[in-house]
């Protein structure tokens, strides 16, 4: 996996060659980059001095302007200025429900793009530009160019939002050494990951309330290896809310009934920079609609309480769902702009009752544990035992119909293990294949095939009797070992799989490639093999009846149910699923009547004493 790539012979570097690694932050409001310089992780700032850089980008007819600059915009040019593009950003048109002010193009299932003065600009590639600025950046403060990026992502993210963002750093120039979760990155900055009593496995609470999103994560340390076992959070509660809170107050504090767009953005702007004062300050004075008014600290934390209350609730659920006590929790993470508020910091605390880590700067936390790992990553760290890892493609199973079950999703994070059942699909069968394959597609045969081994001595019983149970089992070096087990009788088999050495990073990339380009294709391919395998089980279900009680129905009927049998058995070779589905409704019209027919005459037989056992045998 990823972790002994970048460790095998020839790649690591020179002794004294120092490679320019760099962490990013992508954030929804802000993006960030930092560094490591002389053993020490450091925020990159850009020529005025400033660090975060607003995710804004906006296009006018012959430029692009970014961050601060790309901000005036947005008053004037709405349309054209994109803020929050990482909620865009892996998602298909259709799973956009929330409010914005673009126009989107394009159909419906596919990744959408934003109409702009430029033309069409997609998610991935406004996020580029915003990722290209900040490459940039590190480039000129360095004056080296960057050789490897780590890029850190929400723990939520899944498979198509993380591609999204692989792709936007891709389009941007970076070479991804990897995605990291932001809370993870968090954990790395305090050194969390540097407790080498590995014995004792840890919990830490991430606490990141940002300006739009806020987002809680449970993560286990153990082994060397951190685990997210749980997430929660609101894609809108941040400090924006707060703003507006503030805001609220102060109108119903100066009977003000209505602001006109022109004093609301004044107004929005004030309460934010109220609020910010207030955690530096006991009380502010500022202005609203050309009235002045003065808030204090206490005043600040009961207008925001009910904003407070739902992140508490938040961190009460994320704990029952990890099935952790407060006890449990050896530390608590501040992360976000929105913690520097003095009321957070009290809420965080009296919740988890200890006193929350908040000593680095809660807007670049994230930035710097993301540059200590792109440091480690690139092979300039001395202490080489780099541990953390997740898995760089998903495992799956191969189903009936040629179909992929997966039971480890890219990215988990390892030593992993995961277990499913399976059960047989025909009767008296004793044997079962259980083939390991690896990668983001729906079918098998677009996928990579690790491995195969047979399950035998299974116990003949019905079909969808035996209950096999398949577990996974991923260790700390990548290595995938896969075992089989019938419960009812014990038998078991297992299988070893070495690591993918054998897989280059452009298979990689295709691989991951194609699960993202094809994902729609392949739910309607998975829905066509799952409708055959369905419509194969009926028919020899309905055969084996037959063979029993053909004679129950009158010659014309048995015809007609003949004749839809060879029908769908016909339609089966084919790969329209309309005309396959009405295949097997024609086909149930006739054996829906069969089946009743059946059961009657078993009724009857039972009635008359004959043995139940015959009644269930025929089924
Ligand atoms: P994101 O991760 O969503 O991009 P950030 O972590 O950069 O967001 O947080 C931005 C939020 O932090 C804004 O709502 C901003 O008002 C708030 N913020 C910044 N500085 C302070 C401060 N000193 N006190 C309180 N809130 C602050
Ligand atoms: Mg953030």
């Amino acid at each position: 996996m990823a972790l002994l790539q970048i460790a095998e012979p020839g790649q690591s570097s020179a002794p004294h060659e120092h490679r320019i690694a760099i962490g990013i932050d992508l954030g929804t409001t802000h993006s960030l980059v930092a560094t490591v310089l002389s053993g020490k992780a450091k925020v990159l700032n850009d020529q005025q001095g400033r660090v975060l850089l607003p995710s804004i980008v906006h296009y006018s007819n012959q430029n692009i302007e970014l961050g601060d600059d790309a901000k005036p915009f947005l008053t004037t040019d709405p349309k054209n200025t994109i803020v929050s593009v990482k909620r865009f950003m892996g998602r298909s048109k259709a799973d956009i429900k929330f409010q914005h002010p673009y126009t989107l193009v394009g159909e419906d299932n596919q990744m959408p793009a934003f109409d702009t003065a430029q033309g069409h600009k997609t998610p991935v590639e406004i996020s580029a530009e915003i990722l290209k600025q900040l490459k940039d950046r590190a480039e000129a403060s360095l004056n080296n160019p960057v050789n490897g990026a780590v890029i850190t992502v929400p723990a939520y993210f899944d498979e198509a939002q993380r591609q999204a963002t692989r792709d936007a750093a891709q389009l941007a120039g970076l070479n991804v050494l990897r995605l990291l979760n932001e809370p993870t990155a968090a954990a790395v900055a305090y050194g969390l990951d540097q407790d080498t009593n590995l014995a004792t496995d840890r919990n830490y609470v991430i606490y990141d309330l940002g300006g739009g999103t806020f987002d809680v994560s449970i993560l286990r340390f153990s082994q060397g290896v951190f685990e997210v076992l749980a997430t929660g959070g609101h894609t809108a509660l941040g400090g924006d809310d707060l703003d507006r809170l503030i805001l609220k107050w102060a109108k119903k504090q100066l009977n003000i009934e209505t602001l006109d767009d022109s004093e609301y953005a004044h107004a929005i702007v004030a309460a934010r920079k109220a609020k910010e004062a207030l955690s530096d300050q006991d009380s502010v004075e500022f202005s609203m609609a050309s009235q002045s008014i003065t808030l204090d600290r206490p005043t600040f934390e009961s207008v925001i309480q009910v904003a407070l209350d739902k992140t508490i609730s938040v961190c009460k659920r994320v704990l029952r769902d990890a099935k952790l006590e407060l006890d449990d929790i050896q530390n608590v993470v501040l992360v976000g702009g929105s913690t520097r508020s003095y009321a957070v910091q009290q809420a965080v605390r009296q919740v988890f009752n200890q006193e929350p880590l908040c000593t680095i700067n809660p807007d670049e936390v994230v930035a710097i544990g993301a540059s200590i790992t792109a440091n480690q990553l690139i092979g300039n760290s001395k202490d080489g035992s780099l541990l953390l890892d997740v898995t760089p493609l998903s495992l799956g199973i191969e189903t009936m119909g040629g179909l992929v079950e997966r039971l480890i999703s890219r990215n988990t994070a390892i030593p992993v293990a995961r277990r499913q059942e399976f059960t047989t699909y025909q009767d008296g069968q004793t044997a079962m294949l259980i083939h390991v394959v690896q990668g983001e597609r729906d079918l098998v045969e677009h996928c990579r095939s690790l491995g195969r081994f047979v399950l035998r001595g299974i116990p003949p019983m019905v079909a969808g009797q035996a209950r096999i149970e398949v577990t996974y089992q991923v260790d700390a070096d990548g290595l995938l070992a896969v075992s089989a087990r019938e419960t009812t009788s014990n038998v078991s088999a297992h299988i070893d799989i070495k690591p993918s050495y054998g897989l280059s990073d452009a298979d990689m990339e295709r691989l991951l490639l194609d699960g993202y380009k094809f994902a729609s294709e392949d739910k309607d391919l998975r829905h066509l093999q799952e409708t055959k395998v369905e419509a194969q089980r009926e028919l020899e279900a309905l055969e084996q009846a037959l063979k029993v009680d053909a004679h129950l129905l009158a010659t014309a009927q048995l015809e007609a149910l003949e004749k839809a049998r060879a029908d769908l058995q016909a339609q089966l070779k084919t790969d329209d699923i309309k005309v396959i589905e009405q295949a097997v409704e024609q086909l149930k019209v006739h054996s829906d009547a069969f089946a009743a027919e059946r059961m009657n005459q078993h009724i009857d037989d039972a009635l008359k004493g004959t043995k139940l056992d015959d009644w269930s045998n025929s089924h």
